[in-house]
Parts: C-alpha cells; structure tokens; sequence
C-alpha cells in the first residue's frame, strides 16, 4: 500500500496502523492503546472478584508470564489498572522449560518488564518440579513412546503443557496466590473452544478459565482478562507500547493439532468475520447454563476433584499425568 492509500483512523482521522474486520473499524496507534485498554479494563472488573468487606485483605494475583507479547500486554495492563490499589499485589512468576536458545532470552524480557513495572518476579525451572529440561525430554522420547503404549503419538508440547501447569500450580501457591492470571488471547481461546468440542469433551468447556464463577476446588481461580484481544491487536497494542517482547518460536513447538486449529479460525474468521467472538461466546453459554442448572449441593466440576495419589495435587484421575510422565522419565 503506497503512502496516499493508508488508511485513516475511524476515531481521530490519524493515520491507522489496523483495521478490524470484525468491526469495520480502522485504529491509529493511540487509539488502539484506549480500545484495548477498554475492553480488557472492563473484562477485569468482571473476573477479578475482590473482597468488598475487609479492606485490610490483600488479593495476590500471580500473572503467568513468559516474555512474549501476550503475557507481556497482560502484565503491563494489569498493572495499569491495579497500581493504585493498595488491596491488591501482582507477581510475576516465568517457568523456565530448559530449552536453549529460546527460554533465556524471553525470561530476560519478561524480568525486563517486571523490574520497569516494579514488580516481583519469580522463576521456576522444570528441573527443579522433579521432571527435566525439555531439551532432554524431547531427546528420551522416543525411548518413552517404544516402552508406553500412552505415550504413543505425543508431542514435546503435551508433555510441556503438563509440566508447565504443575510450574504455575508449585508459583502460585508459593505465592499463596488467590488468582491466577493467563495471557490467552482470542485466537488461542477460539482455538481451544474449537479443540474441546471437537473432542466432545464437555469438562474440559466447563473448566476452561475464567473461572471466577465456577471455581474448581484446591485451585486458585484462573483469570484471563485479554481473551476478547485478537493476536494481532495484542501484537500491535505490545508494539505501540514499546514493550520488551521476545517473538522467536520454540523449536518444539509440533503441536500439529493447535497448528490445524489455529489455521481452521483463521479461515473461518476470514469468512465469517467474528468467528472468533462466536466461539468464545458459545462456550461462555454452555458455562452459564450448567451453572444455572447445578443444584446447590452438587460439588463444582466433580470429575477434577480428586487428589493424585502420588502427589496431592487436583487431577480427574487417580494418579494426575504429571506422576505418570514423572515416572516415564526415569525409567
Ligand atoms: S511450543 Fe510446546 S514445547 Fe515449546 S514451550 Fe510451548 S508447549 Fe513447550
Ligand atoms: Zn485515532
Ligand atoms: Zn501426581
């Protein structure tokens, strides 16, 4: 597009840095920050759930960061709307997966972020939950998928997914966190809507964050204020921001079934522009009627209320994937 084409911003007649399809609507960089600001502003106010009567209790929210744009614009934006509260305390805590070339220098992004913001910020290793760096795990794996039937087929990414949980459950409870915070943009959020119905798998729906009003039991409540926040405007808001973001992709990043997801919204969002919106939307509804539907007595989300036998921790099973990929590790 040549200098005489730009586009002009719908609000201001600046020139526009993008145009929301979904909207119609075209965005210069300044208006872009308010808009963004606006919608996860208001989001906020919706899942974070603060204590009204005792003015002396502090709300710890511990924010999952990992140095790139989304837990990045997350961060910066929680902070902007929380800075002056006194009832309220942000940690950021990184885990680190162990894998070269890619980890350090996005955890230096994120520290960079945090120390600027002024905010705690905490690292955990995998190696240090017990399991090992990635780099080695993705080296045992064929080994592991020879000896195990249910290894069969699995991704560096299921493996990472697991570990990473138990990371931010081990940060937030160190923290004695009482929210979780997670960078899930909308397409990431469209994308698992797509993938748990896919699967048929109505739990995974029901426990799918935020989970402000359908806590699960023995964890904190996960929030996720930037999940009306296509990825691109994430990137475009990091941007204009100026924030210290690393954008490299992890070298074992073979989740070939996000990879499909992801392309499959993107078509669909293409040509159904919304898509994206729709989907998080029909799943929120789902939320809400078995909400509505549960009688008083009945146990929130039953099936992820046990205890690992192993560990303690909340699985749906009777030993959680982690003690079982703990143990495929050292065998
Ligand atoms: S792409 Fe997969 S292996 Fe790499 S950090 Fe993400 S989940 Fe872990
Ligand atoms: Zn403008
Ligand atoms: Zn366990």
């Amino acid at each position: 597009m040549s200098a005489v084409e730009v586009s002009q911003c719908s609000r201001c007649r600046k020139p526009a840095i993008i145009f929301q399809e979904y909207s119609g609507q075209h965005y210069c960089s300044s208006c872009l920050i308010r808009s963004v600001r606006k919608r996860i502003g208001k989001e906020l106010r919706k899942q974070l759930i603060l204590p009204k009567s005792d003015k002396n209790e502090l709300t710890t929210i511990m924010v999952a960061v990992s140095g790139g744009k989304d837990s990045a614009v997350l961060l910066e934006t929680l902070h902007h709307f929380l800075k002056n509260r006194k009832d309220v305390k942000l940690i950021a805590g990184c885990v680190n997966e162990g894998i070269e070339g890619y980890r350090k220098p996005s955890m230096k992004c994120a520290e960079k972020l945090a120390n600027s913001l002024d905010i705690e910020f905490r690292t955990l290793s995998y190696k240090s939950l017990g399991f090992d760096d990635m780099d080695n795990v993705v080296k045992i794996m064929p080994n592991i998928s020879e000896k195990h039937e249910e290894a069969k087929g699995m991704s560096p990414c299921s493996f990472c997914g697991v570990f990473r949980r138990q990371g931010i459950n081990k940060l937030a409870s160190e923290t004695q966190a009482d929210y979780v915070a997670l960078g899930h943009n909308l397409d990431d959020m469209a994308q698992t809507v797509l993938m748990n119905l896919q699967k048929g798998d109505l739990d995974r729906t029901l426990r799918l964050a935020p989970h402000s009003w359908s806590p699960i039991k023995g964890m904190a409540p996960r929030i996720v204020p930037i999940r009306w926040i296509p990825e691109q405007e994430v990137q475009a808001y990091a941007m204009s921001m100026d924030l210290p973001f690393h954008d490299d992709e992890c070298p074992h990043s073979h989740q070939a079934l996000r990879i499909l997801h992801r392309d499959i919204v993107a078509r669909m969002e293409d040509a159904v522009p919304g898509t994206r919106h729709g989907l998080v939307h029909s799943s929120d509804s789902v939320k809400e009627m078995y909400m509505k539907n549960k009688t008083p007595d009945e146990e929130e989300f039953t099936k992820v209320a046990n205890n690992c036998k192993s560990c303690g921790q909340i699985t749906s099973q009777e030993i959680c994937k982690a003690c079982i990929m703990k143990k495929w590790l050292i065998e």
